[in-house]
């Protein structure tokens, strides 16, 4: 059981965007996009992602 109402934040490794270890399936980085770009998924700039999206990942998906 954690305690700490204090919530583990760190820098994306990728994007350097802040982001959090808790609820954040995609750490150490800031979203499955950024892991993916640092597994090198995305040597081609289609959108061949490998993986399907989860419920989860709608919810955090921001357009930029
Ligand atoms: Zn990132």
């Amino acid at each position: 059981m954690n305690t700490s109402p204090t919530l583990t934040t760190l820098a994306c490794p990728r994007c350097q965007q802040s982001t959090t270890w808790q609820n954040n399936p995609s750490r150490p980085f800031c979203s499955e996009r950024c892991k993916l770009i640092d597994l090198g998924a995305w040597a081609n700039e289609d959108y061949a992602i490998p993986v399907e999206p989860t419920p989860n990942d709608f919810l955090t998906e921001e357009d930029e």
